[in-house]
């Protein structure tokens, strides 16, 4: 830390422009409040202690109003600048350390709470936490010649509001708080309706350690009862300097019309092609292993394949040796009834396929059910061959069902790969060994994630070289989310000196 006390700088500028009859602009919201620190850290020194509402004490970040939860999370970010670098350390350890200790007993929080995708997995991801980058990630950018040097840092904004998916709240709340509180921000979360009570458990254990390690309170906070009405409370709160936005195509467009810059992770509906080149086993087993990881509920996950035709028959027995059961046309018609809602076009118009919920994230026994097969129970994915614009290639289903469609060349496989994405630029993925197919398709789908010869979640670190944010940030561009994405260049120039050489 600083030498130079900054409560002590602005105390003085408080004091002088009281003797000159003004009045401080420094006030007391904006001013560093710190939490008592804990016995353990206390130096008996005469540095003020918190004048903060009491109200926002004791709640461990878990707020019945946006309004509490910015102003709690403010003051945190106050104390968390005091604290330095090592209180942000500590916080990224505490939450990796957390997530992965009570991995189990939140995983299955969290899948009775939302009722979808896989218990196993929901259990998976949370261990996965401590692959998010934290405090080391950010490095400064340095510049020197003969005037002098200049440095660029990545600094924080403040509070940051956060919308997170019922598809995996607590991981995403996780790695967002890692990410986020790495670059000295502070959070305040507004998370699904039906995967909020999960995110507050999660929120309250991480702060209590935060706490016990900090003397920091309410570094990660979060709307106990979230509801549209404090969504737009935090997006509308002063202390909310930016946006994070993990979700679907309405949360995204909202997010985008408050007025505050916002980081956007939206939707995606990642096509797979697969072309005559590639090894049809390993590409068999990676579509399976991808699209059937929790149920497909992922944004990257593998939703349908495009494959050339004389390969199309060995790539689908492929897949039935590894484990995935393929329905027929009657039993795929069976289960397309069930699981979409379809809405005739208006005057001529094209007829428009709305996903029934009550599939989203099923297993694939409930999907089979409905299908009217019976299949062999752990059977980790369904498949089917479909056309093109049928519901299960145009929707972002987020089912543990494949659709497969055929495609006479490579120029049509890229071309329907980028229809069915919908311009999301969010996750496309190839079976190839072709460079130039590879080539052609990467420029074309122009994809935020592109995989190549494995599964969706290579990607992002898990089994490919990289590392892991469950929010990727696709229409505003950020990319996989990391510390970085958190933070506002500063650059501080010192001009004709220190260059040592
Ligand atoms: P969802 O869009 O229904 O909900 C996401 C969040 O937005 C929730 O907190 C919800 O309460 C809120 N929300 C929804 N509509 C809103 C509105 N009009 N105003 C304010 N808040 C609103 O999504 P979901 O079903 O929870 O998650 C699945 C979706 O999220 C999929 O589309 C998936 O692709 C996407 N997703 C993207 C990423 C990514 O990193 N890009 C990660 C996970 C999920």
């Amino acid at each position: 830390m600083s030498a130079v006390n900054e409560t002590l700088i602005r105390d003085v500028v408080a004091e002088v422009l009281g003797r000159l009859g003004g009045t401080a602009t420094v006030t007391a919201k904006s001013s560093p409040a710190p939490a008592p620190a804990p016995k353990s850290e206390s130096c008996g020194c005469s540095v003020k202690k918190s004048s903060a509402s009491p109200a926002l004490r004791g709640k461990f970040g878990v707020f019945a109003t946006a309004e509490e939860a910015c102003e709690a999370a403010q003051e945190a970010f106050l104390q968390l600048k005091e604290k330095g670098i090592e209180a942000r350390r500590k916080i990224e350890n505490i939450v990796k350390s957390l997530a992965e200790k009570n991995a189990e007993a939140w995983g299955k929080i969290e899948y009775d709470e939302t009722k979808i995708g896989r218990l196993d997995h929901k259990i998976a991801k949370l261990g996965l936490i401590k692959l998010v980058p934290g405090v080391d990630w950010l490095r400064p950018d340095a510049r020197s010649g003969d005037h002098g040097i200049t440095l660029e840092e990545y600094t924080p904004f403040g509070v940051v509001g956060a919308i997170t998916p019922s598809t995996h709240s607590i991981p995403t709340l996780s790695g967002n708080i890692v990410n986020i509180c790495a670059a000295g921000n502070s959070v305040v979360f507004n998370a699904h309706p039906s995967a909020a009570r999960c995110a507050a458990v999660a929120v309250r254990a991480y702060n209590e350690a935060i706490y016990r390690e900090t003397g920091i309170e309410n570094i990660a906070c979060i709307i106990e009862k979230p509801s549209l009405d404090s969504f737009n409370a935090l997006c509308k709160s002063e202390f909310t300097r930016l946006l994070l936005v993990t979700g679907g195509p309405m949360v995204v467009k909202a997010a985008m019309q408050t007025g505050k810059r916002a980081i956007c992770a939206g939707p995606g509906n990642p096509p797979v092609f697969v072309d005559d080149t590639c090894c049809l086993t390993r590409a068999a087993k990676a579509i399976i292993s991808g699209a059937a990881f929790d149920n497909n509920l992922l944004c990257i996950g593998e939703k349908q394949v495009f494959v050339l035709d004389h390969v199309a028959d060995k790539l689908m027995q492929k897949m039935s040796e590894n484990g995935a059961v393929k329905l027929n046309q009657s039993q795929l018609e069976k289960l397309t009834k069930a699981a979409f809602t379809i809405t005739p076009g208006q005057g001529g118009g094209c007829a428009h396929a709305h996903t029934n919920k009550d599939f989203i994230g099923k297993d694939t026994s409930v999907l089979a059910q409905a299908a009217g097969i019976n299949i062999p129970s752990g059977t980790q994915l369904l498949f089917g061959e479909t056309d093109a614009m049928h519901p299960f290639v145009q929707e972002e289903q987020m089912m543990p069902m494949l659709p497969i469609v055929r495609v006479k060349s490579v120029e049509e496989g890229i071309a329907l790969s980028l229809q069915s994405e919908h311009n999301y630029k969010h996750t496309a993925i190839i079976h190839s060994h072709d460079v130039e197919n590879i080539t052609a398709m990467a420029r074309a789908l122009d994809t935020t994630l592109f995989v190549k010869n494995g599964p969706s979640p290579a990607g992002l670190g898990l089994g490919g070289e990289g590392y892991l944010s469950f929010s990727i940030a696709t229409p505003t561009g950020e990319g996989i989310t990391n510390p970085r994405t958190f933070t506002r260049v500063r650059r501080c120039v010192m001009v004709d000196n220190l260059r040592i050489y």
